[in-house]
């Protein structure tokens, strides 16, 4: 990693950022120009369809070296996923730019998908984080026993990841730990409502 000419801190890099998202899908260029004036030198663009998988790829070829991407389904949307929808996304995940499979993971909350459907998705996409060596961008929400329950054999078959956003109590963030993932502690950390 570079330091920066003041050598004053090391650089930052966002795991995460939303760029397609309603709030933010027309201020691409300003968030560059503030990430990077904030020492911000490298961001991962999330891909949480095959539309925004597809996007986030596109933003990553346009800012080579500062922008990476993900490409995945989020559990919302596993309902809309299919074959064919797997087989675009395998197409994605040979490409250099992505460089994690999801987000993905089990969200239990608002059941936007079925469970079912949900657990298809994720498990297309586990298998492919095994097949890849790309690690997992993983989400999780009031889904532990059966996120984890999936999680186990494919960690033991070399996957690893992050949890980002964890939201869950302590006893699964040393879960999590325990399994070699990373958690992401995120705003939530500010909501006394979620201690
Ligand atoms: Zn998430």
């Amino acid at each position: 990693m570079n330091t920066d000419s003041k050598g004053a801190r090391p650089p930052l890099v966002d795991i995460g950022v939303n760029f397609h998202s309603a709030q933010l899908a027309s201020m691409t260029s300003p968030l560059l120009a503030r990430a990077k004036a904030a020492g911000v030198a490298q961001i991962l663009a999330t891909g949480t369809s095959l539309a925004s998988s597809r996007l986030a790829l596109d933003l990553a070829k346009a800012n080579p070296g500062v922008v990476f991407a993900t490409a995945g389904v989020h559990p919302h949307g596993a309902k809309s996923h299919d074959t064919a929808t797997f087989h675009e996304l395998i197409e994605l995940w040979k490409c250099p730019e992505v460089v994690a499979v999801g987000e993905c993971g089990l969200d239990y909350n608002r059941n936007f998908s079925t469970p079912q459907a949900q657990r298809t998705a994720f498990e297309q996409q586990l298998s492919m984080a095994v097949e890849t060596r790309k690690p997992l961008f993983l989400h999780c929400r009031d889904a532990f026993t059966d996120f984890h329950d999936m999680l186990a054999p494919v960690v033991a078959d070399g996957a690893r990841g992050v949890v980002h956003c964890f939201t869950g109590n302590r006893a699964e963030a040393e879960a999590f730990l325990e399994m070699g993932l990373d958690i992401g502690i995120t705003g939530w950390v500010t909501d006394l409502q979620r201690g």
